[in-house]
């Protein structure tokens, strides 16, 4: 164990619980837990706006917290650093407002068959939309990108590749710089997805050649509702804005209007303050940990999940081999739906996800209707994998 799980008032309060279902959403440290009351307690009012403390107060939180949270993900131009709700909205904000100013009949937009919905239907919807044709690159049978097939793929019509840094179904960990390079050849923009990998891996935005990079604070310890698109500048002064109201703007006259600074220019309305405080608060506790020290902890409790489910009769499990997976295990029994499985593993206070997992074009790739999936995070022990195997085993005896 990395941290003390009575760092985590959820899991002191259920001392029988094993959450294994943290690539869903992770449980909140106390620090975090603390930050966001005290914010609420000490600073709240609405920043930006008020000309007196109290709001000058909220809004210097604000400021930090989006500092803090940049320099958790290596990123030095901290108005690059977009607060969102989360990784959904970050990626309809780019398919949206850059792709309609800059998608048009006849380019292509590649992505591939693993990515979660909200990597897919935004760019699905927008390739409709114009005209665009979406090109979706296929799997290996390990459940990789096929690199060659992408490769192919992009050509003088690509100017999208959206494609996601890890897997939240296999828990495949992507060669995202060999694909921005091939993106990069044709000079299309470059979008990762990082819900799943922001939480788990040691991350240096600033040193990956991506053009867009999303994803959740509730994934890393952080509170629902607070998530970042990280943009490069260039793009973000050039492209307009998502949504307009309140602070995006800089002056509005009777007939049109001009548009605020980054990051401003793309968070209209009322700031969410408080959560990116948590959020902030979450960056510093995992910093605490370090990130390699939370990557080798994952990576040791996925092998052991793996190997042990491997050798149960009837059991498999989907993805490249452990050590170029994220905390996930995917895996199906013969005979026992994902479904009824899950059902019995919370019989034995084991918490796993049971289904398409937001990804029902992959799901349609493996031939599959769905999986049972075990993620672990820094609060897991083996305890948990000895749970999680318990449970298979007694599921097999129920259904014979
Ligand atoms: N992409 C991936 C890979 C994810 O795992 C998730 C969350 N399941 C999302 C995108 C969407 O994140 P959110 O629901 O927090 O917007």
């Amino acid at each position: 164990m990395i941290v003390d799980r009575a760092d985590f008032p959820l899991l002191a309060n259920h001392p029988e619980l094993h959450y294994l279902d943290s690539a869903a959403t992770s449980q909140k440290p106390r620090a975090v837990l603390d930050a966001l009351l005290d914010y609420y307690r000490c600073d709240n009012a609405n920043p930006h706006r008020g000309a007196y403390t109290l709001s000058a107060r909220a809004t210097e939180r604000y400021h930090d917290a989006r500092a803090r949270v940049a320099r958790f993900i290596g990123v030095r131009d901290m108005d690059r650093v977009i607060f969102t709700r989360g990784t959904t909205e970050s990626l309809n904000l780019v398919a949206t407002a850059w792709g309609y100013a800059n998608v048009t009949a006849g380019d292509e937009i590649v992505i591939t068959g693993m990515e979660h919905h909200a990597n897919f239907v935004p760019w699905q919807q927008l390739a409709r939309s114009v005209g665009a044709k979406l090109r979706i690159c296929g799997l290996t049978a390990d459940g990789r990108i096929d690199l060659d097939q992408f490769q192919a793929l992009v050509g003088p019509n690509t100017n999208v590749a959206a494609f996601g840094h890890v897997s939240n179904a296999l828990g495949t960990i992507n060669p995202i710089a060999e694909l921005s390079a091939i993106a990069r050849r044709v000079g299309a923009l470059v979008v990762c997805d990082g819900a799943q990998a922001a939480p788990h891996l040691p991350l240096d935005i600033d040193h990956l050649d991506v053009d867009f990079y999303a994803f959740s604070g509730h994934k890393m310890l952080g509170p629902m509702g607070c998530g970042v698109l990280v943009g490069k500048r260039e793009i973000l002064e050039q492209m307009p804005p998502y949504q307009t109201g309140g602070d995006m703007i800089e002056y509005v006259a009777d007939e049109r209007s001009t548009w605020n600074v980054l990051p401003h220019k793309f968070e209209a309305g009322t700031p969410n303050v408080g959560d990116a405080v948590g959020l902030a608060a979450a960056c510093e506790y995992l910093d605490g940990i370090g990130m390699a020290k939370v990557r080798e902890h994952e990576r040791t409790l996925t092998a052991s999940a793996s190997e042990r489910l491997s050798a149960i009769p009837g059991v498999r499990v989907y993805g490249p081999p452990a050590a170029d997976r994220s905390g996930v295990v995917s895996f199906t029994v013969d005979g026992i739906h994902p479904h009824d499985l899950a059902t019995i593993l919370d019989e034995g206070q084991v918490c796993v996800r049971a289904g398409h997992h937001c990804a029902q074009p992959l799901m349609r790739r493996l031939d599959i209707p769905a999986t049972a999936r075990a993620s672990f995070y820094i609060y897991n022990t083996e305890a948990d994998v000895d749970a999680l195997i318990r449970g298979v085993e007694r599921a097999r005896e129920v259904f014979g």
